[in-house]
This record gives structure tokens, sequence and C-alpha cells, in this order.
């Protein structure tokens, strides 16, 4: 017997999003999570919320459903939690050089074309909007809708919101195995015994691929480290959330960057004020497998590099750094939705260094998917099924 209707496997920020979304619509939801509530990236990430850090076309589209969401979020969740959405603070991109300033300038018009309302800035306008930036640096885009929010407390708040609406969540239940009727996943094994539903969701992140694995399924999803860096509580230095003009070149063209370190760490900034007056500096992309240590050579490497765009932060003191790891796919795109082979399983995972931004759309999207069948907006360019080599059978994966 189902005692639930859905389990969602990940206590992440998309976990939680979508145990919410599913309670709203009336489900029975179950999240279970194998440590701790925000154990994974949602709990070692920054909280952008940046639409023009998009591809132009459905990735910008979807950030920009999302961004709808969030207009409302707070007052739709009827939380106690304070999340921190600074929702329109402002986004900037800086440039530091003229072939960063080109870059940015076309990807900007793109996203212009698709109706984002955004402007290039010379060094002595961007500074009225964020007089931290060098007056040596060519200038910035800047992007008015921009907000951030405290990936953290919104998870809290989603899985709060989830529990008022009838869902569970079990913290330090780790899935083990998917249980099968025939084809049909229709249950977990876990450390806490076995649970059983209509439909078992993967939001597990970097973890991704393993829980996709145990339904014997080859997911691309590999966990890319990011290195976050944070100051003592200074008094207000920021406005905006900030990158460097590296940051899209880094995403959308790497064939153009030539410094070798720069390629390697994937090495570009970014920069937010917490409310509390800390500063987020989060700054590289790497391929360490899990390993969420910190290292000498990138937090030297990101302070160098942020002190050329903001010189205040010299007179800082860092308290400590952690890692987070993003869960990377080949297209930047996140899974989502019923994989057709195997009936009852369903991938919400791989979202890269968007995860905080797409949340809430995942959690609707999703939730829509099992509830009606049919979303409100398309999900299909995110689909399992494109990674699949040959579409019929499980992919080929051993293993269940
Ligand atoms: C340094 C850094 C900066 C970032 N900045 C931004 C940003 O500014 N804006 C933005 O939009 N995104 C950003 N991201 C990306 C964002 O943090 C992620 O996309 C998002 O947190 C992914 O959330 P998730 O819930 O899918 O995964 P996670 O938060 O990793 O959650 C997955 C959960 O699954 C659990 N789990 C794994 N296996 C099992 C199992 N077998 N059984 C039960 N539970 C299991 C894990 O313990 C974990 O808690 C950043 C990421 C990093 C690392």
């Amino acid at each position: 017997m189902n005692e639930s209707d859905v389990i969602v496997v990940g206590g992440g920020v998309i976990g939680s999003a979508l145990t919410y979304y599913l309670s709203l619509l009336g489900k029975k939801a179950l999240l279970l999570e194998k440590a701790d509530l925000c154990h994974g990236s949602a709990g070692a990430t920054d909280g952008y919320i940046t639409p023009h850090t998009k591809k132009p076309g459905y990735h910008l589209e979807l950030a920009l459903k999302s961004c709808e969401i969030y207009e409302t979020l707070a007052q739709e969740l009827e939380t106690d939690i304070d999340f921190e959405l600074d929702l329109h603070c402002g986004g900037i991109q800086a440039c530091e050089d003229e072939m960063q300033w080109e870059l940015i300038s076309a990807n900007a018009r793109e996203l212009i074309k698709s109706g984002l309302a955004l402007s290039m800035l010379d060094i002595t306008q961007a500074r009225r909007i964020e007089p931290a930036l060098s007056p040596k640096l060519r200038g910035a885009l800047y992007s008015p809708i921009a907000s951030s929010v405290n990936p953290f407390r919104l998870t809290q708040a989603y899985t709060d919101a989830a529990k008022r609406h009838g869902a569970r969540v079990m913290i330090e239940t780790e899935v083990r195995s998917l249980v099968f009727e025939g084809e049909r996943v229709v249950g977990v094994s876990t450390n806490r015994g076995d649970f059983h539903a209509e439909y078992i969701v993967n939001c597990c992140g970097s973890w991704g691929a393993s829980v996709a694995k145990m339904a014997g399924l080859t997911m691309p999803i590999v966990p890319k480290r990011g290195q976050i860096i944070v100051s003592e509580p200074v008094a207000p230095l920021l406005n905006t959330v900030m990158q460097s003009g590296i940051y899209p070149i880094i995403k959308f063209h790497p064939e153009r960057i030539t410094d070798e370190k720069v390629f390697r760490l994937g090495l570009a900034f970014g920069i937010e004020q917490t409310k509390d007056g800390s500063l987020l500096i989060g700054g590289t992309r790497e391929l360490a497998g899990f390993d969420r240590g910190n290292t000498p050579e990138a937090i030297e490497a990101v302070l160098k590099t942020v002190s050329r765009y903001i010189p205040a932060i010299l007179d800082l003191n860092f308290i400590r750094c952690f890692s987070g790891l993003r869960p990377h796919t080949p297209d930047g795109l996140p899974i989502l939705g019923k994989v057709k082979s195997v009936p009852g399983f369903v991938m919400c995972c791989g979202h890269e260094g968007d995860g905080i931004a797409l949340a809430p759309i995942t959690g609707k999207l999703v939730a829509e998917d099992l509830v009606y069948d049919k979303t409100s907006f398309p999900i299909e360019p995110c689909a399992a099924e494109r990674f699949f080599e040959s579409a019929p059978e499980r992919n080929g994966a051993a293993g269940f």
C-alpha cells in the first residue's frame, strides 16, 4: 500500500520546492533526505536570481517564469521564515577590458532581443549604481530586475510551507535502492525501511546520477565545485549582485579564455553582500569529483581578481570559506520530468549554477507534470531522453 502519492528524494532547494508545490496541489508528499536539509549545494551557494546570466531562448524564458513566481513568493508561502528575498536589487557584470566589453555587449544585444531590459554602462555611469567599482574598469552590463535570496532559508521556507499543506519530511534517511514491481518503480529502500508511492522523484542534485543509476539510467550529471569566501560583516558596500565580465565568457565562450589558471579553475567571481553585512565571494567552477574542500590556490586567485574590480576588499578580513557542488549537465539545462522507459521514476536535478533561480518554476512544473500529466510551460527540452542514445530501453546502464 502507498503511504504517499509521491516520494521526493533529496532535501535541497529543488526537492523542498517540489514538495511544496505537490502538497499545494493536494498530493501526499514524502521528502527523504540522507543527511539534513541543505546538506548539498543549497547550503553552500550564492543566491543570485539573475535572468541576464541565462542563455537567450528556452533557458532565459524558464528563468523569467521563475522570476514571476518570486515576485509574490513571500506572501504565497505564508511562512515566518524570512528568506531574505531582495527583489530587483539589480545585477552588474563588470568588464575589465575591451574583449569582455565586446562579448558582453553582444550577449546583451541577444538578451534584449529576447525581451530583457538591460543596459551597457560606461564606468562613470556604472559607478553611480555601484560606487565600489574601480574607476579603471571599462564599464558594466546592468540588469535592473536581478534579485537575490538566502537559499538556505528559502529551502527551510519551502519545507515549512509544504509541511503545513500536509507533507512529511524525514532527514537522515538515505535512499539506497529502488523497489520495482515488474518494470515499474513503486518505492524506495532506505536505512529506515521501505516506503512506497506512485512516483519517486530524484532531486539529488550532484548525486542525481547515482540515484538515476538505481533506476538503470546513465545520466550525465557531474559535480562542479564552487569555492566561496566569506568576509566579516561590514557596513553596506554593494547595492547589487555582481559578477566579473569573465563569467559569461567562461559560460558561453570558454574557447576565448587564454589563461590556463582561469580556464582550469573556472575563475569568474561573483560577489554579493548578505543581510548581516558579510560579503560572499564565489569564484570557481572546478571538476574535482565530490571533494568539497577549499584550496589556497583558488582562494588567492579569486581575491586577487576581485581586488582589481572592487579595491575596497583589500581592507576587509575574511573569516571562512566553503565549497558547494553544482550539478552540471552537458547542455546546462536541468533534467526534468517522468522517464518514459522507467514508469514511476521522475528526474528533477542537474540545475548547474541556476538551481536557486530556477527552484520555484522547477517545483511548479514537475508537480504539474505528476498531478495533471501536462505542464503550464513546456519541460520537453529538459527531458531525460535527450541524453539517451536509444530511447526505448532504460538507457543501458547496469544495476537495479
Ligand atoms: C558556489 C556555488 C554558487 C552558486 N550560485 C548560484 C546562484 O547564485 N544562483 C543560482 O541560481 N544557483 C547557484 N548555484 C547552483 C545551485 O546552488 C544549485 O543548482 C542548487 O542548489 C541545486 O539544488 P538541488 O536541490 O538540486 O541539489 P542539492 O542542494 O545538492 O540537494 C540534493 C540533496 O540530495 C541529497 N541526497 C543525495 N543522495 C541522496 C540519497 N541517496 N537519499 C536521500 N538524499 C540524498 C543530498 O544530501 C542533498 O541534500 C551555485 C552553486 C554553487 C556550488
